[in-house]
């Protein structure tokens, strides 16, 4: 996925890619002050926008923990998606980034001028089995509260994700698997962990060192209401991961991930596991509009007065 030749939204205009930039004096560069969120966009019977009312809050709650001043309305927000899916004619499936990038220049505690950026690239689904794969768990320990807040949806926070992404693939692996300072399981570089044990879907609290993440919700509301499914949030030991019967990485960007193996023991069930595929194929269903009963987390992109983020 590159966004080169993409044309991208900053404070107000559709610019093209070489136009976009911010200065190298600029805290937002030189220490990685900014926030953002990544947002994923469905062609059901019309083009949605999943959860954008939760991403939205989500964005001023990261704007807030960062000290930064909240000069955006939601409009604004929706305005920045909407000009630019427009401008890059996509009309299916895509994924958006909108972010808030410090421009002004001084040291790490600047909190303006600030950049509203929002780049949006079309993307193709691909089946779960082509998605799967084999994580570690990581060496590197998750961010914590006290000391880097991972609740933040933070650029710098991703050096962590870095730091245990390039180990893994040095390792041989796919994907990291981070435990927290407690040495709990926390979550991957850039997604959440779930897995099957017993029956029941299993993730982490929201106190174990993650992003709070949207998808993670999803799939435990569609676990509990749609499917049945039990649905436990409690902390994971290490060896535990190891020996569920199956286990997927979720978030707004790649959706889903099966995991295949963890640190090189296979997991009882092939990826996907059978409990992975319903809750796939039910997240199909709510994000294209298939199910009534959550039309309510859908933006409509060509019905912008009917989005729930302006309700
Ligand atoms: N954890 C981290 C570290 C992430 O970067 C992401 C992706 N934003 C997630 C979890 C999943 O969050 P969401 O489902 O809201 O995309």
């Amino acid at each position: 996925m590159t966004l080169k030749k993409t044309k991208i939204y900053m404070n107000g205009e559709i610019i093209p890619w070489e136009a976009a930039t911010i200065h190298v004096a600029s805290t937002g560069a030189k220490y990685g002050a900014n926030v953002f969120e990544g947002i994923c966009c469905y062609r059901g019977d019309e083009q949605y926008l999943f959860r954008l009312r939760e991403h939205l809050e989500r964005l001023h709650e990261s704007v807030d923990l960062m000290r930064l001043p909240q000069q955006y309305s939601d409009a604004e927000f929706e305005n920045a998606i909407w000009e630019t899916l427009k401008a890059n004619g996509i009309e299916g499936d895509a994924h958006i980034r909108l972010s808030i990038i410090v421009t002004g220049e001084g040291l790490y505690d600047v909190s303006g001028p600030l950049a509203l950026v929002c780049m949006a690239t079309p993307r193709g689904t691909g089946t779960l089995a082509e998605r799967a794969v084999d994580i570690g768990i990581s060496t590197w320990r998750r961010i914590d509260d006290g000391s880097m807040p991972p609740r933040i949806k933070a650029g710098p926070n991703y050096h962590n994700g870095r730091f245990a992404l390039m180990d893994a693939k040095r390792h041989g692996y796919d994907e990291a698997l981070l435990l927290n300072s407690r040495g709990l399981v926390s979550e991957s570089t850039n997604s959440c962990f779930m897995m099957v044990r017993r029956g029941a879907l299993v993730t982490p609290p929201a106190s174990a060192g993650i992003l709070d993440s949207i998808t993670r919700d999803t799939f435990l509301k569609i676990a509990a209401e749609e499917l049945g499914i039990p649905v436990e949030v409690r902390e994971i030991d290490r060896t535990e991961t190891a020996i569920a019967e199956e286990a997927f990485l979720c978030n707004s960007f790649q959706e889903v991930r099966p995991i295949r193996s963890i640190d090189g023991i296979t997991l009882k069930q092939s990826a996907p596991g059978s409990i992975t595929n319903r809750l796939w194929d039910a997240y199909e269903d709510v994000a294209r509009g298939r199910k009534p009963k959550y039309r309510d987390w859908l933006a409509s992109v060509g019905n912008r007065s009917h989005s729930p983020a302006t309700a």
